[in-house]
């Protein structure tokens, strides 16, 4: 494919939900961009920066020490604004100013949702990386944090099966997830929960009553439930107590691991993806594979336009339960 030659100068910015590993990203992206000799804009605190013209040249050493790091250096935000035209229009007016010719955006669905409105209205192309701890993108198998999201959450449930074999207790583990479950699957599997709450399914209450009355006898044994916050049946709290209430002779205990679950030194895979998808995202704005997400299917590249239909459209891995349910079946 025919490389474009009115692509000089790009900007990156990080937006939504932070997510470990975008800084890596954001590494990967100058980098590759400058050994194409393009220049470089970081754009401070998303598409809020990008309207109140917060933006930073970026030469390699200052993306250099950075990949090991938790969070986003640029900062995040979540604006209001730029979900207006007049906001919008001001972004473009300042990308317009510094010359920018391609843009960077590294975030999750709602910031792909940004971008195509913004590519619909003006004529500077956008390509997207996906960061996100849900892991809820459609299109991609992978979305960068969700790899170190889903070992802090094995960490700390392991510490907590540790008190919870001690004394018998059931603990209700709140992981993060408003609209997707995949966190919770995923966690679930990883450290032998009897049951898995997650906003796409709705059956899960029979299967926490079946362990609960069959299973869970004289505290001989403990249990894990890992509970998606964004659940039908009201997140772990509530859950909880409806369980405390309606068997209180089980021992029962809640842990919401909360906001830990976004820090933290990206794991060896999230750094990896993070810079293949930032070198090609490069090579996309490059190669005219403009207003696209850079997405990871079989472990290969692929580009997915953006679309509204990203939200509707989300994969849901059923078979993980299924393994789960054969798995605790055995007692
Ligand atoms: P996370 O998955 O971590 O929540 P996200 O990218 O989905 O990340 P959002 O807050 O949904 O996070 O979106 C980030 C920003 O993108 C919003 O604050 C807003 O500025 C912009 N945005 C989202 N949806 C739209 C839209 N429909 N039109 C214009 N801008 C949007």
């Amino acid at each position: 494919m025919k490389q474009r030659k009115d692509i000089s100068r790009i900007a990156v910015f990080t937006s939504g939900g932070d997510a470990p590993g975008m800084n890596a990203a954001v590494r990967a992206v100058t980098r590759a961009a400058l050994a194409h000799q393009l220049e470089v804009y970081g754009i401070k605190r998303g598409y809020q920066g990008m309207i109140e013209n917060d933006f930073v040249k970026l030469e390699a050493g200052d993306v250099s020490g950075i990949m090991h790091l938790g969070g986003t250096f640029l900062q995040t935000a979540r604006s209001k604004e730029f979900r207006t035209h007049e906001g919008r229009k001001k972004a473009f007016e300042n990308l317009k100013n510094h010359q920018i010719d391609g843009v960077v955006v590294i975030g999750g669905d709602g910031s792909f949702a940004g971008a195509l409105a913004f590519t619909q209205e003006f004529d500077i192309p956008f390509v997207g990386i996906p960061g996100t701890i849900d892991n809820d993108m459609y299109g991609t198998d992978y979305t960068i944090g969700y790899d170190t999201a889903l070992n802090t959450v094995v960490e700390a449930v392991d510490k907590i099966k540790d008190t919870a074999n001690s004394h018998g207790r059931i603990f209700f583990i709140e992981v993060m997830g408003r609209e997707a479950g995949a966190l919770a699957l995923k966690a679930g599997l990883a450290c032998g929960a009897e049951v898995t709450f997650i906003p796409e399914i709705q059956n899960e209450e029979e299967e926490l009553e079946k362990f609960l009355t069959k299973d869970y006898k004289n505290k001989q044994r403990s249990g894990i439930v890992m509970v998606a916050e964004g659940d039908r049946a009201g997140g772990a709290l509530k859950l909880a107590e409806k369980v405390q209430k309606n068997h209180p002779e089980i021992d029962v205990r809640v842990t919401i691991l909360g906001h830990i679950q976004r820090g933290g030194s990206p794991s060896a895979n999230d750094r990896v993806a993070a810079t293949q998808m930032g070198v090609a995202a490069i090579d996309a704005l490059l190669n005219n594979q403009i207003n696209v997400m850079i997405g990871m299917k079989n472990n290969k590249i692929v580009h997915v336009p953006f679309s509204n239909e990203v939200k509707t459209n989300r994969e849901f891995n059923a078979d993980l339960l299924k393994i789960q349910q054969l798995i605790n079946s055995a007692y």
